[in-house]
């Protein structure tokens, strides 16, 4: 799941395992999701153990790491690299 902090610096979202429900660190996550006919809900999950009990309750899994998700859910949703660098700019002087 996506959660926000907020922090001294901001407002910052990020992932959260959706296992133990603590804050996912960079490199440390992976996101998973079951194999359906149309569409499938996606949880997030530490590397290890929370990764480990998903996999093995649901059964047949997907699963790849987070940069690849958020790779893939810039794409999808119509926008560019470049956009998300701008919007993420424009927050950083507004906070
Ligand atoms: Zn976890």
């Amino acid at each position: 799941m996506i959660r926000v902090f907020f922090e001294k610096q901001g407002h910052l979202p990020a992932f959260v395992c959706d296992v133990c429900k603590k804050r996912i660190e960079s490199g440390k996550g992976i996101y998973v999701y079951l194999p359906d006919e149309e569409s499938s809900e996606v949880v997030t999950v530490c590397k290890g153990e929370c990764d480990r009990k998903v996999k093995s309750q649901a059964g047949r899994t997907y699963w790849g790491e987070i940069p690849a998700l958020l790779g893939f859910l810039i794409h999808n949703s119509g926008t560019t690299h470049e956009e998300v660098k701008s919007d993420m700019d424009f927050n950083d002087r507004v906070r």
